[in-house]
């Protein structure tokens, strides 16, 4: 995760734990990879302190289910 890709700072941060990619009024940024019915599947948020460049990671969690997901395709 460091450097920034946008000013190459090494000063990232990331949030402690992974949050859900779904808000009751955003987007679902990953749907279809939630761990379980009532859960939503989870991002790790990763933020420059020099430039404030956000970047949002799916979690391992996530990634685990995408490969095998039917409603997810190669790009
Ligand atoms: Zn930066």
């Amino acid at each position: 995760m460091k450097p920034c890709p946008e000013c190459k700072s090494n000063n990232v941060y990331r949030y402690k734990q992974p949050v859900d990619a779904a808000g009751p009024y955003g987007p679902d940024l990953l749907p279809k990879l939630a761990p379980g019915i009532f859960s939503q599947a989870k991002l790790v948020t990763v933020v420059c302190i020099d430039c404030g460049y956000i970047r949002l990671y799916a979690s391992k969690d996530a990634l685990k289910k995408l490969e095998k997901s039917e409603h997810w395709v190669p790009a």
